[in-house]
């Protein structure tokens, strides 16, 4: 009868044993918010499975308009360390810092990168804030998220190390093959008219030209006229393609392409990832994506 009990006592220690197991062999992960969907791609690959990352806009979505809801003050309190790209991109951040009052240490991501002024201000102040758009810019975001993940979980400095090392290979493979894909374009042909003013990073650092189409609103869809003054500039300019996101007029996009000769670019990503099902989940497939739209766009 003892020894019924004993073994009856120590089935029910096993079991206890097991279901603490589980718990035991999965730590807490350091909770990251980064305000958008390319920066949230980012702290994902050099974090791993150290991390669990939130995004504010997600993917699709667009951070000039975006506007905090209550549920995103309560992201911000929830989160360990809080990534950002300033230089003026989420003008809505600060307060919304101070409104969840959250004390997690913000970081700056574009820290360290060589600015340059928006041609027009595109809704975010002075600077252009699309530094993410130079593959170069792209790699010191990385190694400030490193910096900043070792000193808020240091337990973790290897497995960041060793995370960004990586991802830092794959990004320099992917400047590469952007250089490759626009040396491969004659370079007369190196210009594009595009109604989204986020591509001068892309521009300094790969020297594809994308031209703002004069005098016409990149807000509201282009009258007859506005229409009649981008046939002028393309064929003044001699420019090979046009990307023009805001037309979604079919017939007047065939017309510019009929009187002009221009070919008519697909869809370039600038500020956001695509869902999972669309065609730039990660940074690296956005890039090579609107790569792939310049060179068909481009080519001889
Ligand atoms: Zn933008």
């Amino acid at each position: 009868m003892i020894a019924r009990r004993q073994l009856l006592a120590a089935v029910a220690g096993f079991t206890v044993l097991v279901a603490a197991a589980p718990a035991a062999a999965a730590p807490e992960k350091l909770k990251v918010l980064a305000t958008f969907s390319i920066l949230g791609d980012f702290v994902k690959n050099v974090g791993g499975h150290r991390v669990e990352v939130a995004t504010l806009v997600g993917p699709n979505s667009d951070a000039h308009v975006y506007a905090p809801a209550p549920a995103d003050a309560k992201k911000v309190a929830d989160a360990a360390l809080v990534m950002t790209n300033g230089l003026g991109f989420e003008g809505w951040m600060d307060r919304l810092v101070k409104a969840s009052g959250s004390k997690a240490p913000v970081l700056v991501a574009t820290k360290g990168v060589k600015e340059r002024k928006a041609v027009d201000s595109h809704g975010h102040g002075g600077a252009d804030p699309h530094a993410w758009q130079s593959v170069a810019n792209a790699k010191i975001y990385v190694a400030n998220i490193r910096d900043a993940l070792i000193t808020a979980d240091p337990a973790g400095k290897a497995t960041y190390e060793a995370n960004a090392a990586a991802y830092l290979g794959k990004l320099d493979a992917l400047d590469q093959e952007v250089r490759a894909a626009v040396s491969a374009i004659p370079a007369d042909r190196r210009k594009v008219i595009s109604t989204h003013d986020a591509f001068g990073y892309f521009q300094q650092a790969y020297g594809i030209e994308f031209i703002a189409p004069q005098g016409v609103s990149t807000e509201a869809e282009p009258s007859a006229r506005d229409v009649a003054r981008i046939i002028t500039q393309v064929k003044k300019q001699k420019i090979p393609a046009v990307f023009l996101e805001n037309i979604t007029n079919a017939r007047l996009m065939e017309r510019i392409a009929q009187e002009t000769g221009a070919r008519i670019g697909g869809k370039l990503y600038s500020d956001a990832l695509t869902g999972d099902l669309g065609d730039a989940t990660s940074y690296i497939d956005l890039i090579r994506h609107n790569m792939k739209q310049l060179t068909v766009a481009l080519a001889a």
